[in-house]
């Protein structure tokens, strides 16, 4: 499951509720908790694995998988408080947000019941980030325009160095198998070809 970064036009759809907690919508969270993992991540909505889908995925350091299907942010407090965020599909680049403090959430889990939960500190911060995100809005949207441009700008000068590591390391391998007398037929990394195909 690959999670979609800054400039996949899906990032900024808005998605559809779940109308039945199937089997493919359990293989959904679990394939998403899995993706997650694997990033580092402390949270996931189902957008970012580009399906238009009204749930998202958070666990903290306190271990808990939360699962939040077609959530609804019933209250948020005034009093707004300023933290550090990142996420998945802006890999490598963070900045302060500031968000409101204290929230109620109501949702459902994967057993379809519904539960409301009041929340704060991280677990506010992060079930507001992972809401955006159904909304088609990413956490650069709350920063003013100074602060959006030098984070964007940051997220794609890193991924430029990504690419070109990527390439060299390819290239390297074409040369290393060339030498060796074979070709190679499948790239070192997929999504990226392995550059000079020789003999
Ligand atoms: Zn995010």
């Amino acid at each position: 499951m690959e999670i979609i970064q800054l400039g996949n036009d899906l990032l900024r759809q808005k998605s559809l509720p779940v109308m039945e907690i199937t089997d493919e919508i359990k293989q959904l969270v679990a394939g998403m908790f899995a993706a997650m993992d694997a990033a580092n991540g402390v949270g996931l909505a189902a957008p970012q694995v580009g399906v238009l889908k009204r749930l998202f995925v958070i666990t903290l350091a306190d271990k808990e998988r939360r699962v939040f299907i077609n959530p609804a942010i019933l209250e948020t407090s005034l009093e707004t408080e300023c933290g550090e965020e990142g996420c998945l599909s802006i890999r490598g680049v963070y900045h302060d947000v500031a968000r409101p403090k204290h929230i109620k959430v109501q949702a459902l889990g994967t057993d379809g019941r519904p539960f409301t939960l009041e929340a704060s500190g991280a677990l506010a911060r992060a079930i507001q980030h992972e809401h955006d995100h159904l909304e088609g809005i990413l956490y650069i949207d709350h920063l003013d325009e100074a602060a959006r441009k030098e984070t964007v700008d940051q997220f794609v000068r890193r991924e430029e160095r990504r690419l070109a590591k990527r390439a060299q390391k390819n290239a390297k391998a074409a040369r290393i198998a060339a030498k060796q007398g074979y070709r190679i037929v499948e790239p070192v990394e997929a999504g990226v070809g392995a550059g000079e195909r020789t003999r």
